[in-house]
């Protein structure tokens, strides 16, 4: 891959998986498989790792990912709480054991397996003998202070029998009260969790400490965190020392010699997965001997002493019964699959997605097939293949579809592409969709305008176009008889509608639901050009001089102005008094460097205390020695000590070229 082209796919990479973590670690409701993630993410790392200008210190390889909800108070960890990198085989996890005898010179390295439970870690503070804290890994960082609920789960305790502790673990729900708390769900009609990690993480950030109490959270303790300082030397007397603090542990570790013991832990466990009563996605592997840790050392990200080696998806054979296709937003089409219900990783499965007409035909998948599936904690399962040495007598090829199954709009192919297109711009589907996106959380941000409430006002007529949101107050009476609709839903609807004519111009761009401009996108044009009448006006020529927006997005964004219907809309809207300019907040300007911690060296073109000031402007931090929690050395010329220590922790070093690229790029 070329740079340009290496850019602007690490750049869409970025995109998704910033919206992947938000979905994630905020909503507790992912869109896609972990898989899939961690596909991204390595196909990420990959660019990077070729192209290493490409690396941002806000790029997902680079920072653990969660996010810290406003709901709570936030809590700032001692120790930061990293994530941890992953091994997907066993080349990989030779490779993690060959990089810890490179870095302590030892011939064999012993280790302490452990599961990887999948749940959200907390961090537990006791001091004077008493639990004072329990909270999220947030950012890393900084936390959630949720120990009002961590205190509802029966076995952490509230008192030990040691003054001052920090210990960190994992928060989980068994499969039994997973699918409990999912029935009763459905029994109210609402919508059920993914999968157990999801339902632990929404109930831990729960605001009602009464719901808490009432699903059987559960949790493991793993990380002893000051163990050395205490006097144990390895993670195993770290484990043991936790049990005899009465913590709970996973019963499940195991002291490894060596990676070969390793392996086949590894191995024992996979088979053994569903059958623990909670979920698993891996195994943590971990240097045993704590002295080695220091040595070892720490990206921003993760420890380089462990690692978490995940299995591959679980995968299932059941027949596909249909397949039907659906339309989305962009008019996409995608192909569903009925199945046979079918049992994998803990739930039962009777939809998949076949993706596009291209990946069935490909593989000649037909209506009555036995087909494989996968899902491992996913989301959305993903039908693999047929089973030939299956394949039942009488099977007809399958037959794409050839017009819209919303509108009957004949469907139209875009060169170079794969998917099939409803191309009429008033498909009812395509415009509720896109009204769903608009009022959507990273776009307009409106609340109480869900998918069905959307699908009844466009049938009503009330609302056919974003501009129509803003005239919903004069169907006041017709709406408030609406079934399940009241007064005080209708006034909280309005005033989310009414709040919304204040976001700055990139959320309104992102609603927009312009081809190929996504969040990021639509925040790097909106800081650029201010105002949108100044974007509208711009060619392809202007709009691609732009760091980070390629001739694809350009000619897209020229396009959807060039188009009469849009640029009345856009009129309506501004009409009804919605926002069009780019609106710079104090908090725009104080988070970008938010938890990145500086180092300042050698001869700059200005004094240092202008960087200093810069920095901390942007809510970020100059400290004056080089430590593994630095996360740049702005390193001038002369640069002494500090850089070589820099170089030997791995920490990123700028200069002052990079750094001013930093200040100007986006978060
Ligand atoms: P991770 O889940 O790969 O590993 C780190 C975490 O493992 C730790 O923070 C800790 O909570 C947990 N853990 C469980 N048992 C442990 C043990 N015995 N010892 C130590 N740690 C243990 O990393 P992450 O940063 O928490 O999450 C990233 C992963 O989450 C991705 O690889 C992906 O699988 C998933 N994810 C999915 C989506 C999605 O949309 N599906 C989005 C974001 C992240």
């Amino acid at each position: 891959m070329n740079f340009e082209a290496a850019k602007q796919r690490s750049l869409e990479l970025k995109e998704q998986l910033d919206k992947w973590n938000y979905e994630y670690y905020v909503n507790d409701a992912p869109s896609v498989s972990d898989q899939k993630y961690d596909r991204v993410m390595q196909e990420l790392i990959a660019i990077e790792q070729q192209y290493s200008e490409l690396i941002t210190i806000d790029s997902p390889t680079q920072r653990v990912s969660g996010q810290v909800s406003e709901k709570f108070n936030k809590y700032v960890h001692n120790t930061p709480m990293l994530s941890l990198g992953n091994a997907f085989n066993y080349d990989d996890l030779i490779h993690f054991d060959e990089q810890i005898k490179e870095a302590t010179g030892l011939s064999e390295v012993e280790y302490t397996c452990e599961l990887k439970i999948d749940g959200l870690s907390i961090s537990l503070v006791y001091e004077n003998n008493l639990l004072v804290v329990g909270a999220t890994r947030g950012d890393g960082t900084t936390g959630e202070d949720v120990t009002v609920n961590i205190k509802k789960i029966k076995s952490i305790p509230l008192r030990i029998e040691q003054k001052d502790l920090v210990v960190r673990g994992e928060v989980y729900l068994s499969q039994e009260e997973f699918n409990k708390i999912n029935d009763e769900r459905i029994k109210l009609g609402e919508a059920t969790f993914a999968n157990p990690r999801n339902a632990a993480a929404g109930t831990l950030r729960q605001l009602d400490s009464a719901i808490v109490a009432k699903r059987n959270l559960n949790a493991f303790l793993y990380y002893y965190v000051n163990a050395l300082e205490d006097g144990m030397q390895t993670q195993y007397e770290a484990l043991k020392q936790l049990e005899h603090l009465k913590f709970k542990t996973n019963p499940e570790y195991r002291y490894c010699r060596n990676v070969a013991a390793v392996w086949e832990y590894i191995q024992e466990y996979e088979p053994k997965r569903h059958k623990l009563g909670y979920e698993i996605d891996g195994i943590v592997v971990k240097v045993n001997n704590l002295n080695l840790y220091n040595r070892i050392g720490y990206t921003a990200k993760n420890p380089k002493w462990a690692i978490a080696y995940k299995f591959p998806a679980e995968v299932v054979i059941t027949k596909l019964l249909d397949i039907f296709p659906s339309v989305g937003r962009t008019g996409r089409i995608t192909y569903n699959a009925v199945l046979e219900p079918v049992r994998i990783a803990g739930t039962v499965v009777r939809a998949a997605t076949l993706h596009n007409a291209d990946f069935i035909i490909a593989r000649d998948i037909r209506i009555g097939d036995d087909v494989q599936i996968k899902k491992a904690g996913d989301i959305i399962p993903e039908v693999i293949n047929y089973v030939a040495e299956r394949r039942r007598k009488g099977t007809k090829k399958w037959q794409e579809a050839t017009h819209c199954p919303e509108c009957r709009t004949l469907l139209e192919r875009v060169t170079g592409e794969v998917d099939q297109y409803c191309i009429n711009s008033v498909c009812p589907k395509k415009i509720t969709r896109g009204l769903e996106h608009y009022c959507s959380r990273n776009a307009m941000n409106i609340e109480g305008v869900s998918e069905k409430i959307i699908e009844r006002l466009y049938k009503l007529g009330y609302l056919k176009s974003f501009s129509d949101l803003y005239k919903l107050d004069q169907y006041h009476a017709e709406i408030i008889q609406l079934e399940n609709f009241g007064d005080k839903s209708f006034e909280n609807m309005i005033v989310s509608i009414n709040n919304s004519k204040q976001n700055s111009l990139e959320r309104l761009l992102f609603g927009l639901g312009i081809r190929h401009v996504g969040q990021k996108t639509a925040k790097l044009l909106a800081r650029q050009f201010k105002t949108m009448t100044e974007l509208a006006a711009m060619s392809v020529e202007q709009l691609s001089v732009i760091n980070d927006v390629g001739p694809i997005v350009a000619a897209s964004v020229v396009d959807y102005f060039a188009i009469v219907a849009n640029q009345q809309e856009i009129a309506l809207l501004q009409e009804r008094d919605v926002n069009m300019k780019y609106l710079v907040t104090n908090q725009t300007l104080s988070q970008k460097f938010e938890n990145y911690r500086f180092v300042i060296t050698g001869v700059l073109s200005k004094p240092r205390e202008y960087f200093k000031d810069l920095i901390e402007n942007y809510g970020g931090q100059v400290s004056d020695s080089v430590s593994a929690k630095t996360t740049y050395l702005l390193a001038g010329s002369d640069a002494g000590s500090k850089l070589v220590k820099a170089q030997k922790l791995n920490v990123k070093i700028i200069n002052e070229k990079e750094f001013n690229n930093l200040i100007t790029e986006e978060k």
